[in-house]
C-alpha cells in the first residue's frame, strides 16, 4: 500500500470510530433524570452506579454514591435541591459504589442510614476491601450512623422515604428505597437494567424470591443500581422479569449440563445466553455461572 492510500485508509477508520463513539455517547453520559415531583435519578457513566435523589420539603435524601463521581453527583443534587440541605444518605449494600461518599456526607452533617445486615457486612468487608482504597483517595471509611432491622420511614415532609431490608440477593445486606405514594423504587444492586448482575457474594435463589416480592409492588419508575433509569410500570416489570429469567435460564442449563456429566469449564463454554447478548458487564457471566453451579452442588476442582 502506498502512503497516500494508507493515510486515506487510516482517516476512514478514525472517522468510523468517531461515528461509533458519538452513537454511544448517550449511553456513556452521566445524566440527571426527573421521575416525578422531587424525585430524581442520576444515571452513572457506562454501567457505573446510579444515584437516587428525593427532594422533600424538609430536606434531601440520597442513595448510592461512588467517591470518583462525588463532585459531579453533588453538583447534580444541588441543581435540583432548591437550596435545601442533604439530611439523609442511605446505604443500600456494603460496596464501594454505594458507601464511597459517606465521609464527604458525614462532614456535611448528613445522617447516614443503613440496615443492620448491611452494617454488619460492612464491619467485616470495609476494613478488608475499602479502608485503604478510600484513604488513598484522601477519604475514609464511614459506617451508617443509624441502623434498622426491617424498615425505616424517613419523613421529608412532602415525601416519605421507606428503606426496606430485603435479605440476601446481590449481597447479604440488600436494602431498597421505596416511595409508595410516588411509586418509585431505588433498587440499589438488586436490579441491573440491561446489564449482567454481580452474583459473587449473593444467592440466586433468594434473589429471585426478592424479585417476586418487588413484582407485587406498584412501581412506575426505577433507579436500578446500574444501567438505564426506567420509566413506566410495564418497562419496570420487564426489567425485573428479565433478571428473574436470567437466573432461571442459567440454572436450567447448568443443571441439565451437570446431569450430562459436564464440568464447570465445559458448561461456561457451552451455555447459550444469546437472549442477553446486548447486556453489558459481560465479564460477570462466567462467575455468575460458577456461583449457580456451586449452588447446585457442583464441586470446584
Ligand atoms: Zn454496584
Amino acid at each position: 500500500m502506498n502512503t497516500k492510500v494508507l493515510f486515506l485508509f487510516r482517516s476512514v477508520i478514525i472517522f468510523i470510530g468517531l461515528i461509533l463513539l458519538a452513537g454511544t455517547s448517550s449511553w456513556a453520559e452521566e445524566k440527571l433524570v426527573k421521575l416525578t415531583d422531587g424525585v430524581y435519578g442520576i444515571k452513572g457513566k457506562g454501567a457505573k452506579v446510579n444515584t437516587g435523589i428525593v427532594v422533600g420539603s424538609k430536606g434531601v435524601f440520597v442513595l448510592n454514591c461512588q467517591l470518583d463521581s462525588y463532585k459531579r453527583r453533588l453538583a447534580a443534587i444541588q441543581s435540583v435541591s432548591g437550596g435545601k440541605p442533604i439530611k439523609f444518605v442511605g446505604n443500600g449494600h456494603a460496596a464501594g459504589d454505594d458507601i464511597g461518599c459517606n465521609a464527604h456526607f458525614e462532614d456535611m452533617g448528613v445522617t447516614i442510614v443503613g440496615s443492620q445486615a448491611m452494617y454488619k457486612h460492612l464491619l467485616v468487608k470495609g476494613p478488608k476491601s475499602y479502608k485503604k482504597r478510600l484513604e488513598k483517595e484522601g477519604s475514609r471509611l464511614v459506617y451508617p450512623h443509624v441502623t434498622f432491622k426491617d424498615r425505616i420511614v424517613i419523613d421529608l415532609g412532602s415525601h416519605k422515604v421507606h428503606m426496606i431490608y430485603m435479605g440476601k440477593g446481590h449481597t447479604i445486606g440488600d436494602t431498597v428505597v421505596y416511595l409508595p405514594k410516588e411509586k418509585v423504587l431505588f433498587s440499589s444492586d438488586l436490579l441491573f437494567a440491561d446489564n449482567n448482575p454481580t452474583l459473587r457474594e449473593g444467592d440466586s435463589v433468594n434473589w429471585q424470591r426478592i424479585l417476586q416480592k418487588l413484582k407485587s409492588w406498584e412501581i412506575e419508575a426505577l433507579v436500578p443500581g446500574h444501567g438505564p433509569i426506567i420509566k413506566g410500570a410495564s418497562n419496570v416489570k420487564r426489567t425485573i422479569d428479565a433478571l428473574d429469567g436470567y437466573f432461571t435460564d442459567i440454572r436450567t442449563q447448568v443443571k441439565s449440563m451437570m446431569g450430562a456429566g459436564k464440568g464447570l469449564k465445559e458448561i461456561q463454554k457451552g451455555i447459550d445466553l444469546g437472549k442477553y447478548k446486548k447486556w453489558g458487564r459481560k465479564k460477570h457471566i462466567a462467575r455468575n455461572i460458577k456461583v449457580i453451579y456451586t449452588e447446585l452442588g457442583g464441586k470446584l476442582m
